[in-house]
């Protein structure tokens, strides 16, 4: 099936200098064109911008156990600002915080991340233009589920977030190197994840939120990898409660590549009110 459709009609706000195509022909799994057909087209808006987010490969390939790196971690982080990722064969969380890539493996420690090496997933977000974010202070006592739903409960479908103050009962987590043939996800962190708590912790977590209904495409919810501030630990966010912190955020536009190949597969905008093409 061959589409033609708009892609980034209004990215000249995007911080990087790679050109994207006004038009392009791509040829899509029909799986993720089902997916980006149901685009929300509830806040339809002529104006439309957000942020671009380049993520390699899909969801479903990571959860199925994709995770021998295809893609270097200079291509798929090219002009980011924040984002998330995993190492080749799961060996770190990437956490990408005002444009350094950090990679905590299983001791805990971040370090700055080879940017030659080469990564099976990432989602990584360009600098929103300033217009676009929207500042807050985050109410004490608020966990990950009510971060989703303050930023949820008034936004767009797809956001970018970043969320920088102290915290407590933090729960970073990253998981031990796997070797071929590999496990799927869950089965992975069922015997494999360590697990790092902190009764009180300052830093950085970026991330995003993303729609429940993408068919594997994105990871739904809230998704967020976090810094200290001393740089001593980092990894995925699995629980954290605010103690006093600013939270960041801007819509986004989501263009997923594979990685084996570089070919855009899917182009997932917040609010464009033009589907062209997505009928086939
Ligand atoms: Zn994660």
């Amino acid at each position: 099936m061959s589409l033609s459709f708009d892609i980034w009609p209004c990215f000249g706000h995007r911080a990087t200098g790679t050109v994207l195509r006004e038009t392009s022909d791509v040829t899509l799994d029909p799986a993720l064109v089902a997916a980006a057909a149901r685009r929300d087209s509830h806040h339809a808006h002529p104006d439309h911008i957000a942020t671009l987010v380049q993520q390699t490969d899909t969801a479903s390939h990571l959860i199925d156990g994709s995770f021998s790196g295809t893609t270097t971690i200079l291509d798929a982080f090219h002009g980011a600002w924040l984002g998330v990722g995993v190492s080749d064969a799961l060996d770190g969380e990437l956490v990408c915080v005002d444009g350094v890539i950090w990679r905590v493996p299983d001791t805990g420690i971040p370090e700055v991340a080879d940017p030659l090496a080469t990564i099976p997933f990432a989602v990584a977000a360009a600098r929103a233009p300033a217009e676009l974010v929207t500042y807050e202070t985050v109410p004490s006592g608020m966990n990950m589920s009510d971060l989703g739903e303050l930023v949820g409960s008034e936004t767009h479908q797809m956001i970018v977030l970043r969320i920088e103050g102290t915290f407590r009962d933090v729960v970073l987590r990253s998981e031990h190197r796997q070797t071929p043939p590999y496990r799927d996800l869950d089965a992975v962190l069922s015997t494999d994840e360590v697990r790092w708590h902190f009764a009180e912790w300052s830093g950085v977590m970026v991330g995003h939120q993303f729609p429940t209904a993408q068919d594997g495409v994105l990871i739904p919810g809230i998704h967020l990898h976090g810094i200290s501030s001393d740089h001593l630990s980092g990894g995925h966010v699995r629980e954290m409660t605010v103690i006093d912190a600013e939270l960041s955020w801007a819509p986004a536009d989501v263009e997923v590549t594979l990685s084996d190949d570089g070919e855009a597969v899917a182009s997932l905008d917040n609010h464009q009110p033009d589907q062209k093409g997505m009928n086939g």
